[in-house]
C-alpha cells in the first residue's frame, strides 16, 4: 500500500490570506493529495533582518485559526517546536519520518522558483519531494528562462486563480486602517484583533 500523499506549503503566513488557501485547496485537488500542511516558518532566515517578524506563535495561531473546519488543511507547528532558523531541509526530513511511505509535494508560488537555488542543502530537499509551482501575479515561471530555478529539477505546474494578494500588502493596509476583510479569512482577522497585531 502506499503511503499518504502530502503537500507541504511552507510560509511565513503574516498574516495568512486568502492567497495562500486558494493555493493550497487547488494543489490538493488537482494532485488528489490527502491533505496539505501549512507550514510556519519559525524564522524565516531570508526575510529576519530585513523587515520586523511578527512572533511565530501569533502566525500559527493566525493559521490555525483561518484553516479551522476545512478538511484536508492543517496547520503544522514542526518548524516552531523545532526552533530557530527554518529550513526546509529539516522539515522534510522531519516529514518523512512522521509519515513514512509519504508522498511529499513541496507547494511553492513562482515568485518563491528563482530563489530555489539560495536554499540549504537543496539536493537534500529535492531528492525528499515533488515540486509543485502555481502561479502567482507579479511574477511569471517559465523554463528554462526563470533565472535561480536549478535547471535540472523537475516541476509540475498548477494554475490557480491569479489573486494579486500578499501579506507585505495586508501588512500595510492593518497599519494605514483599511479593512482586511475576504482578504483574510474571518476567524483569522479576528485573532488579528484579539491579539493586536499589525497595528489593528
Ligand atoms: P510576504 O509578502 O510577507 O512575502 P506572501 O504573501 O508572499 O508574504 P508567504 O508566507 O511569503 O506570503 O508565502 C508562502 C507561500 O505562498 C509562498 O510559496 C508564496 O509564493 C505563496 N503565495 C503567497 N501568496 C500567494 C498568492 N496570492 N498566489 C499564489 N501563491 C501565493
Ligand atoms: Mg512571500
Amino acid at each position: 500500500m502506499s503511503g499518504p500523499r502530502i503537500g507541504i506549503l511552507g510560509g511565513t503566513f503574516d498574516p495568512v490570506h486568502v492567497g495562500h488557501l486558494v493555493a493550497a485547496v487547488n494543489v490538493r485537488h488537482e494532485l488528489k493529495l490527502d491533505r496539505v500542511l501549512f507550514v510556519v516558518a519559525n524564522e524565516p532566515w531570508q526575510k529576519v533582518g530585513t523587515r520586523p517578524v511578527t512572533p511565530a506563535a501569533d502566525r500559527l495561531a493566525l493559521v490555525e485559526a483561518a484553516l479551522h473546519g476545512y478538511e484536508g488543511l492543517e496547520a503544522s507547528s514542526i518548524e516552531i517546536d523545532r526552533g530557530g532558523v527554518s529550513y526546509t531541509a529539516d522539515t522534510v526530513a522531519e516529514l518523512e519520518r512522521l509519515y513514512p511511505g509519504a508522498d511529499l509535494h513541496l507547494i511553492i508560488g513562482a515568485d518563491v522558483a528563482p530563489a530555489l537555488g539560495t536554499w540549504v542543502r537543496l539536493d537534500e530537499v529535492r531528492r525528499a519531494v515533488s515540486l509543485v509551482i502555481v502561479n502567482r501575479p507579479g511574477t511569471r515561471f517559465e523554463r528554462p528562462t526563470t533565472d535561480g530555478f536549478p535547471a535540472e529539477w523537475e516541476a509540475q505546474v498548477v494554475e490557480i486563480p491569479a489573486l494579486e494578494i500578499s501579506s507585505t500588502d495586508l501588512r500595510e493596509r492593518a497599519a494605514t486602517g483599511r479593512p482586511l476583510d475576504f482578504l483574510v479569512p474571518k476567524d483569522a482577522i479576528r485573532v488579528i484583533r484579539e491579539r493586536s497585531l499589525y497595528g489593528e
